[in-house]
């Protein structure tokens, strides 16, 4: 039995994001608390004892006191349920939590080689031990098994796969630790139960749904799926930046070739969005937005959210 708490559902920034003011960003300050949401984070496990973050964020500190099932063993002196940390990006908002996990606790760090270069070219991330710290290189369409600091199997497979996207931004125009090649940047990720075969899907990041990634996904039980705009257009013409979620390799939600309208005829068991940005009038739960995508059958979720699968 796979379990899997929703750490954070938001993109970059949060909602509210420190410095916005954008209805979403107000609403969550002022009278709308629910709205609130920390910076997209799963967690996994399948014996409910050691637990897998996907994706660290910059939220984690704050993300690791709300769960209950990543804290402490009670009368422990040092302990973390949290045995390992699988990366599918080099963002910020994926990688900056490990900094918030720097205490001498042994973990895994499970990235593509990309990524990892990426770590290791910037000194900060030297505050990580290697020798509790392991970085373990993952590959495309190469299934592994995490494993736990004793090296006892996890009992969860993870596949990871290419999927369309960008680099990080604040690589864009520079030289790559990792190489010029464009493999590895964003990956989409099968988690799967050993025991029970049940299996979902995670893509934090995706610019374009592809048919291979329609028949990749059919059939699933859950998806988690990019949900970071509504709009393609949605940053610029709300005044709050310069580029398309095509240009940050996000999809939109809605469009003739956004998330919504590509996999309206998949079999999907459950769909929700992960990676919200603040600008996504779908946050607002009264929004024609939102009934938009909860009558197509999808979920945004609230932080917190646990699934058993
Ligand atoms: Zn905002």
């Amino acid at each position: 039995m796979l379990r899997i708490v929703v750490l954070g559902a938001a993109a970059g920034g949060g909602v509210p994001q420190w410095n916005c003011g954008c209805p979403v960003c107000r609403a969550a300050r002022d009278g709308h608390p629910e709205l609130r949401s920390t910076q997209a984070s799963i967690a996994i496990s399948a014996d409910d004892s050691h637990w897998f973050l996907i994706n660290a964020s910059p939220d984690l500190r704050q993300q690791l006191i709300a769960a209950k099932q990543l804290h402490p063993k009670p009368g422990s002196l040092r302990h973390s349920p949290i045995t390992g940390v699988i990366l599918t990006n080099g963002e910020i908002d994926a990688v900056t939590g490990l900094l918030s996990m720097r205490e001498g606790s042994p973990f895994t760090i499970y990235a593509h080689a990309k990524v990892l270069a990426i770590l290791k070219s910037n000194s900060i991330f030297n505050v990580l031990n290697e020798k509790l710290v392991r970085r373990e290189p993952i590959e495309v369409d190469r299934p592994f098994e995490p494993r736990f600091p004793d090296g006892a199997p996890s009992g969860i497979e993870i596949l990871p796969f290419a999927v369309s996207g960008k680099g990080a931004w604040y690589l864009e125009g520079r030289q790559h630790p990792g190489g010029s090649d464009g493999t590895g940047d964003t990956l989409g990720l099968r988690i799967r139960d050993k025991a029970t075969g049940r299996h979902f899907y995670f893509l934090a990041a995706c610019a374009d749904v592809s048919d291979e990634l329609k028949s990749r996904l059919a059939g699933s039980p859950l998806v988690f799926f990019d949900g970071t705009v509504w709009r393609d257009d949605e940053l610029i013409t709300a005044g709050l930046g310069s580029k398309t979620g095509k240009a940050m390799g996000h999809i939109a939600m809605s469009g003739d070739d956004g998330a919504i309208a590509s996999l309206a005829g998949i079999d999907i068991d459950r769909k929700i969005f992960l990676h919200i940005n603040n600008s996504n009038p779908a946050l607002l739960h009264a929004s024609a937005e939102r009934q938009i995508a909860e009558s197509a059958g999808w979920q945004i979720p609230a932080d917190g959210t646990e699934i058993v699968l």
